[in-house]
């Protein structure tokens, strides 16, 4: 594995690997860019195939933070962590602990979160070791659930792409298709359902589904049907990559605007045949980011109302991605990534500016 290619490839500032034998601990710590401010990303635990594939992964996740914390505004930077292993086998405190004590030597230029396959329970052992973790429980002083601030920020956004298409964002009798009704997706339904929107739904869990049809008036719909239906919004919040060759022309919503993470299948690919197909895509960095929102605003002492607050942004952020789309003729996702990319730049020009407490004026810095 050429170590330092890969992690020059997207300009990563630093890479760490973390070995603990008698604990068998074996992590991987990417920090992408910490213009903005410490790296935020949460420490996820899988069992990969190979060392190249934990840290293909890292990288990949950890530049994809840079980009949230960027559009969501937050003085935050990119970082992501995993744990090799199979979290079946291999969670304990010790090795939380041990993996909190590396965190904890990187001086506050990474701070860890929950992810996929560890818990708030883990996040409170990583706790034991390092202040620099975040999306703790609501009764160690965190936050807790971060999904009702996604779901808010995806209805936001929801709002913005119909505002966008249709000069009104009024939901009343609009279709919405919702793929996944777990976490996020309930919440989501339940805003739209209070907005006056009809609901359309799948699941692979029944009593997920139950939920909604009985809570939210919504319809049940066979899995793969939801593509082909006849909806205004799209709105996938559940798995990845669900927007590839064979379900986009598919597609009757002319809006897709879902919480779900990496929903491109080929993002340099797909997000340009969404735009062809006249539909206007959401992109999911930008409008799921109310979950990075609500943990963030936990490193301030966490205030739930300033949370939702922030999360309310998304509207506007959305309106400027679609119209920077439309004057570039750019696909959303590119015009999202162009935006985030200018705030860095602007960002690491000021830096490179002080204000001197004597003389009082700005002189760049040598
Ligand atoms: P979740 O696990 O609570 O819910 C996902 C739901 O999708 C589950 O009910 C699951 O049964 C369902 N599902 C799985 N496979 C499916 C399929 N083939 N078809 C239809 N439904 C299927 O997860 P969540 O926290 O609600 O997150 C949903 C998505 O949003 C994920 O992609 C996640 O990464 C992303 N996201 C979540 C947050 C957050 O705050 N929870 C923040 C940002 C992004």
């Amino acid at each position: 594995m050429e170590v330092f290619k890969m992690f020059s490839k997207h300009s990563h500032e630093q890479v760490v690997f973390c070995n603990e034998p008698e604990i068998g601990l074996k992590a991987i710590i990417a920090i992408h860019d910490t213009t903005l401010g410490p790296s935020l990303g949460g420490c996820r635990f899988y069992n990969y195939a190979s060392e190249a594939e934990a840290m293909k992964d890292v990288l990949r996740l950890s530049r994809g933070m840079t980009y949230k914390a960027s559009i969501a505004g937050l003085n935050l930077g990119g970082g992501k962590s995993v744990i090799m292993g199979d979290p079946k086998k291999f969670k304990s405190e010790h090795l939380f602990r041990a993996f909190g004590r590396f965190v904890e030597g990187l001086g506050g230029r990474y701070i860890t979160a929950e992810d996929m396959n560890t818990t708030v329970r883990d996040m409170e052992w990583v706790r034991m070791e390092t202040r620099s973790v975040t999306g703790i429980s609501k009764a160690l002083g965190g936050s807790g659930d971060p999904s009702p601030v996604t779901a808010f920020g995806t209805f936001m956004g929801i709002k913005a792409a119909l505002n966008w298409m249709h000069h009104n964002e009024d939901l009343s009798g609009i279709k919405v298709g919702v793929q996944g009704v777990g976490h996020v997706g309930y919440y989501l339904c339940q805003y739209l359902h209070e907005a006056g929107a009809e609901l359309f739904v799948t699941d692979v869990n029944q009593k997920a589904l139950d939920a909604v049809v009985e809570e939210f008036g919504a319809v049940q719909l066979n899995n793969n049907d939801i593509y082909g239906y006849d909806l205004d919004v799209f709105a996938p919040c559940a798995m990845g990559a669900i927007l590839d060759d064979d379900t986009i022309p598919q597609l009757k919503a002319k809006i897709v605007a879902g919480a779900a993470n990496n929903q491109l299948a080929v993002s340099n690919k797909h997000g340009g045949e969404l735009k062809k197909q006249g539909i206007l895509y959401a992109p999911d960095y930008a409008i799921n980011a109310g979950g990075l929102i609500n943990v963030a605003n936990e490193l301030e002492g966490y205030n739930q109302e300033r949370a939702f607050q922030q999360a309310e942004g998304i509207y506007d952020k959305l309106a400027e991605i679609f119209h920077l789309s439309d004057s570039q003729d750019l696909p959303t996702n590119l015009a999202s990534d162009q935006l985030a990319e200018e705030r860095i730049r602007r960002v690491a020009q000021i830096k490179t500016f002080y204000t001197s407490p004597t003389v009082g004026v700005i002189r760049k810095r040598q």
